[in-house]
């Protein structure tokens, strides 16, 4: 241990230990001196002295252990989370650096709880922290003497194993860790219902790396398990920084893209499920990236918008555009797809009806579409901000229903214009016993909280009558329309229009 990392402590004994003998030192010498000097009658008063150094130096050893207790308890306090009482992150940072030294396999294990806000906003702080200490207590108990446990702020932990095949001990581990978060914790009689998302890395002696290092390399593997679907463990690859490198090239390109005008828009035409008409339209976002670049669709390119918060400057550029062509289609309504990142931004319901102002584009026609994890993620935020715009007169969808967790407690909370049913329902619902009736329940549901409902991605006459007859108002899929430039919107409505004049004229 180098002489700066001296522990506090024993700093501490050396300014007690010091004193005393340098006192006690000195008292000797000066009665010596003062018999030297034939000074006998001083020199009769040094026991008188000796028992004066003593009591001074008692009084100071014991000052000197109650401070020297005080130093040690904020040694320990400093490695020591003071809520779960797991060692915290500087500890782990010197444990990886210790056992580095040594020869033996190190594996690190990364621990995040997954939507461990959503807990903490619902039971309030105190409850939180009770939860955080009822987790750490699981995973003391299932690392055993297996594995070092540690806080490292927050909802996140992490494991810390050495030895032969420490990674195929540590791996087993997390494994049973996620096996018992299957089940809820019980705490004061409830029980919580908390999942974790786990990223593993290993060292060897041959090829060691510094702790900063393997801590990073946990981490990205933890974030692929988060957005891998969570309650899932995932070993650290050096691909995944090579994905990174190309998410971050990407994100460039985006940027240069909505400065060089590269985007655009295409609607998706959404019909009344009886009268097969053009009720509404869907703007969904296009990136023209040239012949010489790969192609990439608004599943890849948007998400990747999202986490960089460029998604706020394209998500406007969407609403302005969308409006502005919109604007013509009289009375048929604009679906406008928003993002998470957006609803939180608390400048969004400003922007929004700024847009609305300039274009003139009547509120009533437009509907914003959010997904639930637009909503969860932040549940106050969005209650809040979706109230604002409902009170402008824009209406809510809530897109992709039956691919998350939504909940009847969810959907009354929201309340919902609409509920729009993802292809992938309405597809099982065609083939699978159980996903129709999941269907038939959620449509039921939606109609009893009043709100309209349409079935996405329909590709086949047989799906068409299946969510016709289930009781869906909406339908919206590759079987009526594929999405289309503005312009194949300007003919189709133009079309229809004139049909339907046609039909009221030969009535008439
Ligand atoms: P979404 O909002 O659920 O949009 C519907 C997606 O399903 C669209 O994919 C559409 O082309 C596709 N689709 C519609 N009918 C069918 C069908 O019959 N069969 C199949 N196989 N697919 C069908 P797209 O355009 O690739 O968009 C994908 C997702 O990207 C959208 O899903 C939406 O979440 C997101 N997105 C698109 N544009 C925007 C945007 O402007 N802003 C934001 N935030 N997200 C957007
Ligand atoms: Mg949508
Ligand atoms: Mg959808």
């Amino acid at each position: 241990m180098s002489a700066s990392k001296q522990p506090l402590h024993k700093t501490s004994a050396g300014l007690v230990v010091i004193p005393i003998a340098v006192s006690c030192v000195l008292t000797g010498a000066l009665s010596a001196a003062l018999v030297l000097t034939g000074r006998w009658e001083t020199a009769l008063k040094a026991p008188l002295m000796i028992v004066a150094v003593l009591i001074y130096a008692l009084v100071l050893f014991i000052l000197g252990r109650s401070g020297i207790e005080n130093v040690r308890g904020l040694e320990r306090r400093a490695s020591i989370d003071t809520l779960t009482r797991l060692p915290n992150r500087h500890t782990l940072g010197e444990d990886i650096e210790r056992i580095s030294q040594g020869d033996e396999e190190l594996a690190l294990a990364i621990i995040d709880l997954d939507g461990f806000k959503q807990l903490n906003d619902h039971y309030g702080h105190a409850m939180g922290d009770r939860l955080i200490a009822r987790f750490a207590q699981e995973l003391r108990s299932v690392c055993g003497r297996e594995a070092r446990c540690y806080r490292l702020g927050g909802d996140e932990f992490a494991a810390l194993a050495n030895g032969k095949v420490a990674g195929t001990i540590l791996e087993g581990l997390c494994r049973t860790l996620l096996e018992r978060l299957g089940t809820p914790l019980a705490l004061d009689g409830r029980h919580f219902a908390m999942g974790a998302s786990i990223g593993l890395t290993r060292s060897l002696p041959e090829d060691r790396a510094p702790a900063s290092e393997l801590l990073r390399r946990a981490d990205v593997a933890m974030d692929m398990s988060k957005r891998g679907g969570k309650m899932r463990c995932t070993w650290f690859n050096e691909s995944f920084d090579r994905r990174r490198e190309r998410v971050r090239e990407i994100e460039d390109e985006i940027r240069a893209g909505i400065a060089a005008g590269e985007f655009a828009l295409a609607y998706q035409p959404l019909v009344d499920a009886e009268t097969k008409q053009i009720v509404a339209v869907e703007a969904l976002l296009r990136w023209n990236r040239g012949s010489e670049r790969d192609a990439l669709g608004p599943n890849v390119f948007v998400p990747i918008a999202e986490d960089s918060g460029l998604i706020n400057p394209l998500g406007l550029w969407v609403l302005r555009q969308a409006a502005c062509d919109a604007r013509r289609w009289d009375d048929i309504t604009l679906s406008v797809n928003i993002s998470a990142a957006q609803l939180r931004n608390a400048e969004f319901p400003i922007r929004l009806g700024e847009v609305l102002e300039e274009t003139g584009f009547p509120p009533s026609r437009l509907e914003l579409e959010v997904t639930e994890t637009c909503l969860v993620l932040d549940p106050v935020v969005a209650e809040r901000t979706l109230d604002v715009i409902r009170s402008f007169g824009v209406r809510i969808a809530l897109d992709d229903f039956g691919t998350g967790y939504a909940s009847i407690g969810f959907l009354r909370r929201f309340r919902f214009e609409k509920l729009k049913l993802d292809r992938s329902l309405v597809e099982l619902a065609g083939v699978d016993d159980g996903s129709r009736a999941m269907m038939l329940s959620s449509i039921a549901l939606a109609r009893a909280l009043d709100m309209g409902v349409t079935a996405e991605g329909v590709e086949t006459e047989e799906q068409a009558e299946l969510v016709r007859l289930a009781g869906c108002d909406q339908i919206q899929g590759w079987l009526y329309y594929r999405a289309l430039p503005a312009e194949d919107i300007d003919r189709l409505i133009a079309a229809q229009t004139a049909l339907l004049a046609g039909g009221k004229e030969a009535a008439a």
